[in-house]
């Protein structure tokens, strides 16, 4: 017997492309909806994914194609006019590419903080949906991911995606290595449904946007000589924010010990020292080392250098330093736009004054 087909256009595939970054949880997300629409939904599905170097904060592509059950799909090749496009992190919308093929029967969803709207929406083709959603404020919330938020926002707004499947399919996928996580993601996707907005009169493009596929910005033909940096400096302003999932580590100099302990596991070198004033910080007590420094003590029991914060710039929110601290000099908090510049140790004030520039102060 013929099931009646529950897609839009049961003539073609639904094309859902997730857009996002290494260690945000899309190319989970696009395993377990191809996965779940193959064993849940009576539908055929395929899924794969492209990212570059494997390193939390590289750019990810996910691909998902779903099909009538009689309709094979045989070709993987990257979906460049989607139905769908799930952008995880609003940087993204800084890039052309991550739009690229957007229809005005598309619908866009966005990881996005309420207030200002990202730039980049206004190129959406008029007539697209754009949904968006705090999906990294919910997933710190509910110690979750922002993927689950973001497959409860996509049942809610497809119709033919059974939710209750969907979400079968996502506590499958943690119950055996991660089952702590389990009530956390059902309870990130419960609010992805609910808690997204869909936004009017946003999207200005007269046409659909062109497909674009990856290209290397420089080719043999015309990259640099080699060993040649055509941007001196260029890493001053290195941005890591994409690579952190929603917390920053907070430094509270009243607390310090200035022990050390957090350079030795920092895996980027984002703690900052001074030798000015070392010796002269005040007596504290490491509950853990025993140790006591003191500007009344001998000179060789007063710490060399002081810490004086985090380079956010190079900080990609592994949290490695709060769990070492021994006296909650550093403490977690719930990364809002603008923090990391405001906390910044202020490193190169000559060149920002000479710049303009702000970052890295
Ligand atoms: S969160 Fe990780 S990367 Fe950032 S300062 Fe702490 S240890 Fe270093
Ligand atoms: S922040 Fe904590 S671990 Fe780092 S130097 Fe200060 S007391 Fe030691």
């Amino acid at each position: 017997m013929n099931r009646q087909s529950t897609l839009p256009d049961p003539s073609r595939f639904f094309e859902i492309r997730f857009e996002s970054i290494g260690g945000l949880g899309a190319h989970a997300a696009g395993q377990i909806l191809a996965r779940t629409a193959v064993l849940h939904m009576h539908l055929n599905g395929a899924h794969f994914s492209s990212y570059g170097s494997e390193k939390k904060g590289s750019v990810v592509r996910s691909y998902i194609r779903l099909g009538d059950a009689d309709k094979a799909i045989r070709t993987s090749a990257p979906i460049d006019s989607p139905d769908v496009v799930v952008v995880f992190h609003t940087a993204l919308l800084e890039q052309p590419i991550t739009l690229a093929g957007l229809k005005s029967s598309s619908t866009l969803i966005c990881n996005a903080a309420a207030g200002e709207l990202p730039e980049g929406l206004s190129r959406v083709p008029v007539g697209a949906k754009i949904v968006r959603v705090d999906a990294l404020k919910i997933a710190v919330e509910e110690r979750s991911r922002p993927n689950a938020v973001l497959l409860g926002v996509l049942t809610a707004t497809l119709p033919f995606l059974d939710a209750q499947a969907v979400l079968t399919g996502l506590s499958e996928g943690f119950a055996h290595h991660n089952p702590e996580a389990v009530a956390a993601n059902e309870r990130a996707f419960a609010r992805g449904r609910e808690e997204f907005e869909v936004l009017d009169h946003v999207g200005h493009g007269c046409e659909d946007l062109p497909v674009m596929r990856p290209q290397p910005v420089w080719g043999y033909q015309t990259a640099p000589i080699g060993g040649v940096l055509p941007l001196p400096g260029n890493t001053v302003w290195n941005d890591l924010t994409t690579s952190r999932t929603g917390w920053l580590p907070v430094f509270n100099t009243e607390e310090c010990i200035h022990c050390g302990l957090c350079v030795l596991v920092c895996p980027d070198f984002c703690l900052v020292w001074s030798n000015e004033g070392a010796g002269t910080v005040p007596a504290l007590e490491c509950p853990d080392f025993s140790l006591t420094w003191s500007t009344e003590g001998p000179a060789e029991e007063a710490p060399s250098a002081r810490m004086l914060g985090v380079d956010y710039r190079y900080c990609k929110g592994c949290l490695r330093c709060i769990e070492t601290c021994p006296t909650e000099a550093m403490t977690r908090e719930a990364e809002t736009p603008g923090l990391a510049d405001r906390l910044q140790v202020p490193l190169y004030p000559e060149i920002n004054k000479r710049v303009g520039g702000t970052r890295g102060n």
